[in-house]
């Protein structure tokens, strides 16, 4: 079968359904796997999810649409709101600008690992290189790259994310789940002290409340895996969004983004999601994953239950299947 999603043909019979039926056997499979996961326990909103959900929503760039599983539920977006986060503030200040405050190497260490800069001598230069924080898509790099993002205040920061997000989702009704934002905001000392490292360390430039709130917010923002799966479209089609005809989000930061996602979207485990799956792909300790084939699909998935470097355990499990069953992988 070809790597196609095709459309219902003259006879009636639905080759669209075939597939469905096909991803839904590879979804039964996967779900098994996400007894050796589990749900995130710091945020204590999240802990509510059932680990054993799963869901998937595949997206042509031609805008045809193919979902198995829980696709349903309402999840936020967690880590895979720095993606967006990151869009806007090159968008804003110029790809030279926000790389001087943040790396683009992967990081061997887990996603909310202190900045590497505790133990350098920080007064000489090539020390302050090192220690500025690994990449865009750890939380270090992340509360670096919002405090980039223009506004007045962290709701006007907020609601510029938001109508970005909105347009490549094609969902205006995407809004902040602020149950999970209050609860993330009292229990994350971890960013928390991140954040205050960064700033005492002359990394970080603004206050450090209000980054953290914006940082809150956009980690609660709250979508499906339909709206997810159109907003790794937009990525597929290189910015563009159906409908409209100039590109969202520039080409050249979408080739920046592809890269990153590639080399950091599955934090420390994103060497060995390349080699295994080999598509640009993000993650969020709410299980969601965000994948994109460059130029074919966009794929959200849901899967609450993730392993100890935060990544959906069966939602990876079940994108390992669709690259190989389909040939997706870029490698
Ligand atoms: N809000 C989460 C945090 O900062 C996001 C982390 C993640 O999804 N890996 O800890």
């Amino acid at each position: 079968m070809s790597t196609r999603i095709p459309t219902r043909n003259k006879t009636g019979f639905s080759e669209m359904e075939q597939l469905r039926q096909e991803m839904v056997k590879l979804l039964d499979e996967a779900k098994t796997h996400s007894k050796k996961g589990k749900v995130v326990d710091y945020i204590p909103e999240l802990k509510r999810m059932d680990p054993h959900l799963l869901g998937i929503t595949v997206v042509s760039t031609g805008g045809k649409e193919i979902t198995a599983g829980d696709v349903q539920v309402r999840f936020t977006l967690q880590s895979i709101s720095k993606v967006f986060a990151l869009t806007l503030a090159i968008m804003d200040r110029g790809m030279d600008e926000v790389f001087r405050h943040v790396g683009m190497e992967p990081s061997a260490e887990p996603f909310d690992s202190l900045p590497p800069s505790l133990f350098l001598p920080l007064d000489r230069p090539e020390f302050r290189e090192l220690a500025k924080p690994a990449n865009p898509m750890i939380n270090s790099g992340a509360i670096v790259v919002s405090s980039l993002i223009k506004g007045r205040t962290a709701q006007e920061k907020l609601e510029r994310l938001l109508r970005l997000v909105r347009v490549i989702s094609g969902n205006p009704t995407i809004r902040v789940n602020e149950h999970v934002y209050a609860s993330e905001k009292k229990a994350s000392e971890r960013n928390w002290a991140i954040a205050y490292l960064l700033r005492e360390q002359g990394f970080l430039k603004e206050n450090v409340e209000e980054v953290l709130d914006l940082y809150f917010m956009q980690c609660a923002i709250e979508a499906s895996c339909r709206d997810l799966a159109y907003m790794a479209t937009c990525l597929a089609n290189g910015g563009t969004v159906w409908g409209l005809s100039k590109p969202v989000i520039p080409r050249e930061i979408v080739r920046v983004l592809t890269a990153l996602m590639v080399t950091c979207g599955m934090y420390n485990a994103s060497g060995e999601f390349a080699a295994r799956v080999g598509i640009p792909a993000k993650s969020g300790v709410s299980g969601a994953i965000m994948a994109f084939v460059p130029g074919k699909y966009g794929v959200g998935i849901i899967g609450p239950a993730i392993d100890k470097k935060g990544n959906s355990v069966a939602g990876t499990h079940l994108l390992a299947s669709c690259v190989n069953r389909w040939g997706w992988s870029l490698f």
